[in-house]
């Protein structure tokens, strides 16, 4: 079925300084854009179309005969999750459940933002760095181009795109400083927490 582009959840000025409205503009107004109309126009007519792009994701991985709706699928999908996974009241340490589930399965909060940055910084050439929960476990992994965990059974529970072109107008090939912009500001904490949450019950 069409998948719909969510709106994004706050002004595109509001991530501004680290991601510029002119980035919103490109990212989300065409790179996004057009991944959810190419995914629409492959999905229409075909014996999937009746399912949840969730559900189209996980039935064309691996399937080099599917790799464009794969791929388009993926990239509609990892980008609505990325707007969500940045907040410009975003950033810094986590609280609640979530920040002692950190402290539990990586040691400590910095422990942890250290991975997550060094999986964004080698992740080589375009993908994502994620915060996920993997089999009870909170993780970080990285993803290639538009792979994504959930054709691993894992749940994801933050990202951040490390394509060029979620940071180039602003940070150049300045992806660590980018990388720790997110982290810094920006990571959506409570949509985490949420994510976190929703996969105890
Ligand atoms: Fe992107």
């Amino acid at each position: 079925m069409a998948y719909s582009q969510p709106a994004l959840p706050y002004a595109d000025n509001a991530l501004a300084p680290h991601i510029s409205t002119e980035t919103i503009g490109f990212h989300y107004g065409k790179h996004h854009a057009t991944y959810i109309k190419k995914y629409n126009d492959m999905v229409a007519g075909t014996s999937l179309d009746d399912q949840n792009i969730e559900d189209v994701i996980v039935a064309t991985a691996n399937n080099p005969e599917k790799a464009g709706l794969f791929n388009n699928g993926a990239q509609a999908w990892n980008h609505s999750f990325y707007w969500n996974s940045l907040s410009p009241n975003g950033g810094g340490k986590p609280s609640g459940e979530i920040a002692g589930k950190i402290d539990t399965d990586f040691s400590n909060y910095d422990a942890f933002k250290e991975e997550l940055a060094n999986a964004a910084a080698t992740q080589f050439g375009s993908g994502w760095a994620w915060l996920v929960l993997d089999k009870g476990q909170l993780k970080v992994v990285k993803t290639a181009n538009a792979q994504t965990p959930l054709t691993s059974g894992m749940i994801p529970i933050l990202t951040i795109d490390v394509w060029e072109h979620a940071y180039y107008l602003d940070f150049q090939n300045r992806r660590p400083d980018y990388v720790a912009a997110v982290i810094d500001d920006l990571l959506n904490w409570d949509f985490a927490s949420q994510n976190f949450l929703n996969a105890q019950v």
